[in-house]
């Protein structure tokens, strides 16, 4: 049965995304590749951060908010749903982003300034004491009689986690889950994966979940992170065996670093939008998918891979894939 807890959401996202095989992939990898295409949830507030955000800015104006802060990248993908949701529902976004300003702004971090997003740079420094800076902005902005939501980095808590379990109950109406052998997806702050991995154990189905870890923190510092968010769900009245849980975290297709793709990330993206005409990302989900296909390649196995957005970064790194494009 549904948690009663799931249905405590807005709703903001167009669901159900579709799920669909990727028919020419699959013939030429050599397993059966379906696709929950995530990357349509929403036009500005696209991608997997958008399920989490229908939880948590849902508490946010139960609690009577009208300023958000977050967290990220300057092309931080959450950071841009983040404001852009909160614009629409009537609460200013303040987004402390890492880095310095660029002259010119693009992808994700155009959106955020269009909409009219309050915008702290932070150095790299200064962003590992997030908590301590979001503390002392909060104090300015109550000094002045406002009340702050804060969203953590990924929007990556128990109850943002929410919305990947809510996720598995939707895919559960839309296929058979007893058929698919994984799920896998991108992993970069752990709450999607916490939160399909809390649904399938719900749900009590074999199938396991792979995150390809994205970022340079190592595996076990993410799975330690995914049981945390997972004890942390059964507050929410949730029964959840959370000792049945089958997830795994790799760590072999992050690349140089947080969102700097390789040169194979990007011929990837250039290949899958020829073939299947779908765009992937260089930050996340083009790294996820290269991992699922070295992963699950001539296994014949069906594989369920949660494309989750990211597209407005494409375009912030427009350069780097025109020279692939251009040499392919
Ligand atoms: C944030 C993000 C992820 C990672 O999700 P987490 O829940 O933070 O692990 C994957 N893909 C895209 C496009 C994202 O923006």
């Amino acid at each position: 049965m549904k948690p009663r807890i799931l249905n405590q959401k807005l709703n903001l996202a167009l669901l159900p995304t579709p799920i669909k095989k990727l028919e020419k992939l699959s013939e030429e990898y050599g397993f059966d590749l379906y696709v929950k295409e995530d990357d349509m949830t929403h036009f500005l507030a696209s991608g997997n951060k958008i399920r989490k955000l229908e939880y948590l800015l849902k508490n946010a104006k139960d609690e009577g908010a009208d300023i958000t802060f977050t967290c990220g990248g300057v092309q931080s993908n959450h950071c841009r749903a983040t404001a852009v949701l909160s614009k629409m529902l009537g609460m200013q976004p303040v987004l402390f982003l890492r880095g310095t300003e660029p002259d010119v702004f693009n992808g994700n971090l155009l959106v955020d300034k269009l909409i009219g997003s309050e915008i702290v740079y932070v150095t790299p420094e200064q962003y590992q004491n997030i908590d301590e800076i979001f503390q002392e902005y909060k104090e300015k902005y109550e000094a002045k009689g406002k009340k702050v939501y804060v969203i953590p980095e990924g929007g990556s808590n128990s109850i943002g986690a929410l919305g990947y379990m809510n996720a598995v109950f939707e895919m559960n109406e839309q296929t058979d889950l007893d058929e698919i052998d994984a799920i896998c997806c991108a992993l970069g702050s752990g709450g999607t994966v916490a939160g399909l991995v809390a649904g399938l154990v719900l749900l009590d189905k074999k199938c396991g979940v792979v995150g390809f870890n994205v970022t340079k923190t190592d595996r076990e510092k993410f799975l330690d992170k995914v049981f945390y968010l997972l004890n942390g769900m059964k507050n929410f009245e949730i029964d959840l065996k959370v000792e049945n849980a089958k997830v795994e975290v790799i760590d072999d297709f992050s690349g140089p670093a947080y969102a700097v793709p390789t040169e194979e990330d990007l011929k990837l993206i250039k290949h899958v939008a020829e073939t299947e005409t779908m765009i992937l990302d260089p930050v996340y989900t083009s790294k996820a998918l290269r991992g699922t296909i070295e992963t699950f390649k001539n296994t014949g196995k069906k594989v369920l891979f949660i494309h989750t957005g990211g597209t407005f970064g494409l375009f912030a790194q427009a350069e780097g894939m025109t020279d692939v494009i251009k040499s392919y």
